[in-house]
C-alpha cells in the first residue's frame, strides 16, 4: 500500500463490448447492430473486496465478468489488476478463479482429483495440492466428499465444490457468475452463508453477478448496478437502498419494491404539498425539499412500502380506500388506490383491514425521495 491509501486491486476504464457475432447468438435477444453490451463501464475494486454486479437479465453483468476473466476481448477500455494492464493478458496469466452457474465439474475424476486438477497441470507436488486441498475442502464442506465423483452430488454439493475449485489455488481475484440460481431457496441462503464466511477467511477480491438483488445486498461490500451495459450506480447496500441515483434503482433494490407516485406540486400555506390525479390525498412535502420544487411542477414521489403507515389518529390529510390487504405471518402487505395508482405498504404490525375500508396514511417525510419524471434521475 502507498501512502497509507488502499490499493485497488481491479480497475475498470472505460469499458465497451460490442459483439461482432449477433448472429450467431441465436438463444439470446439479438442488440441491435452497432449497440454495446457493456457501455462505458468504469468502477474500481480494493484488495479484499466483495463487488457485487446487479442488474436484470441481459444488462451485461456476464459480459462485464467474461471480459474480466479475459474470455471476452474488449472492443475498447482498459483493466487492471494491481499495477498491471491486463487487456491483453491469457485468462491463465491473471491469477484468475472462476466459478460459473454450470458446475463443468470432471465427471470420472474424484472431487478430491477435480480439486487438484489444475495444479496438477501447473505441475505442483502431491504435498503443495493436499495442503492447498485441505485448507480448502472444509472452508465450503466438502471435506467429507473428496472420494466421491460428481455424478453423486447433490446440485448444492457440486457448486461448492465448484467454487472450492476456484480458490484452491488462492487466485487474487476470484470471480463468481451467478453461482446460486440453479439452487433451490434454502440452499441458496445456506450457500449465501458459506461464501460470505469463505470470503472473511480467505479476504480474497471476489466479484459477483446476480440477477437477485437479496444476494447482492446480503454477500457485497458495494454493489455495481447495471442497465442496459452502463454502470447506474456504484455503492454499499445501505448506500443504494437510502440514496438511489434515479428511478431504476430506486425501484431495483428493496423487496416490496419502492412505490414511484407521479405527483403534482402544489403550494399550501408557507410549504407545498404532493398532490396526485384523481385522488384526494394529500402529503406535505418535508421542508428540506422547499428550495427545490414550485407550485406546479411535475415530479416521481418515491417511498418505500415500509416507510408509509395507515394512520393510527386521525391526522390532517384524507382517505384512501384499501385495496387489498394480505397477512404473510410476519408482515402485513397493505395496498391503496391512490387515483389511478397503487401505493403498496408492508408492516411487521399485525394489523387487519378490509378491502374497501377508508384509512388515512402518515408517510415518513424523511424516507421520500424525488425524481424527475422525465429522466429518472434523483432530484437533490
Ligand atoms: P447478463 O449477464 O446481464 O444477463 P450478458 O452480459 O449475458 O447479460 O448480455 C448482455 C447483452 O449482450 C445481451 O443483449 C446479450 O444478448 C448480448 N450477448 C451476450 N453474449 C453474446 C454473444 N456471445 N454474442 C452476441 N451477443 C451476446
Amino acid at each position: 500500500m502507498k501512502g497509507g491509501e488502499e490499493l485497488a486491486q481491479l480497475v475498470l476504464k472505460n469499458l465497451y463490448k460490442r459483439y461482432d457475432n449477433q448472429e450467431k447468438s441465436l438463444f439470446r435477444k439479438k442488440k441491435p447492430p452497432n449497440d454495446y453490451a457493456v457501455k462505458d463501464l468504469s468502477f474500481s475494486c480494493y484488495d479484499g473486496e466483495f463487488i457485487g454486479i446487479l442488474g436484470p437479465s441481459g444488462c451485461g453483468k456476464s459480459t462485464t465478468l467474461r471480459m474480466i476473466a479475459g474470455l471476452e476481448a474488449f472492443t475498447a477500455g482498459d483493466a487492471y489488476i494491481g499495477d498491471i494492464r491486463i487487456n491483453d493478458l491469457k485468462p491463465k496469466d491473471r491469477n484468475i478463479g472462476l466459478a460459473f452457474e454450470d458446475y463443468a465439474l470432471y465427471p470420472p475424476l474424484t472431487v478430491y482429483e477435480n480439486l487438484a486438477f489444475n495444479m496438477r497441470a501447473k505441475g505442483k507436488s502431491n504435498e503443495e495440492i493436499k495442503k492447498a486441498v485441505d485448507y480448502v475442502a472444509p472452508l465450503l464442506k466438502v471435506d467429507d466428499l473428496l472420494e466421491t465423483k460428481p455424478p453423486a452430488l447433490s446440485g448444492g454439493q457440486k457448486q461448492r465444490v465448484n467454487i472450492a475449485r476456484a480458490i484452491v489455488r488462492r487466485p487474487g481475484l476470484l470471480l463468481l457468475d451467478e453461482p446460486l440460481s440453479h439452487l433451490d431457496g434454502k440452499m441458496r441462503q445456506t450457500l449465501r452463508h458459506e461464501i460470505k464466511r469463505m470470503h472473511h477467511e480467505i479476504k480474497c477480491t471476489t466479484i459477483i453477478v446476480t440477477h437477485d438483488q437479496m444476494e447482492a445486498m446480503s454477500l457485497a461490500d458495494r454493489i455495481v448496478i447495471m442497465k442496459d451495459g452502463e454502470l447506474q450506480q456504484m455503492g454499499t447496500p445501505l448506500e443504494v437502498y437510502d440514496n438511489p441515483t434515479n428511478e431504476f434503482v430506486a425501484g431495483f433494490i428493496g423487496e416490496p419494491p419502492m412505490n414511484l407516485l407521479r405527483s403534482t406540486i402544489a403550494a399550501a400555506g408557507s410549504g407545498f404539498l404532493f398532490t396526485f390525479a384523481d385522488s384526494d390525498l394529500r402529503v406535505e412535502v418535508p421542508e428540506r425539499y422547499d428550495s427545490l420544487i414550485h407550485h406546479g411542477m411535475e415530479i416521481t414521489l418515491g417511498v418505500r412500502p415500509v416507510d408509509v403507515r395507515v394512520a393510527k389518529k386521525e391526522t390532517a390529510g384524507s382517505f384512501v380506500p384499501i385495496a387489498f390487504y394480505e397477512n404473510l405471518g410476519d408482515e402485513c402487505r397493505i395496498g391503496v388506490r391512490v387515483g389511478s395508482m397503487l401505493l403498496n405498504m408492508a408492516t411487521p404490525d399485525a394489523v387487519y383491514f378490509e378491502r374497501g375500508q377508508m384509512v388515512q396514511l402518515e408517510f415518513k417525510a424523511e424516507k421520500t425521495h424525488l425524481f424527475h419524471p422525465g429522466t429518472g434521475e434523483r432530484i437533490r
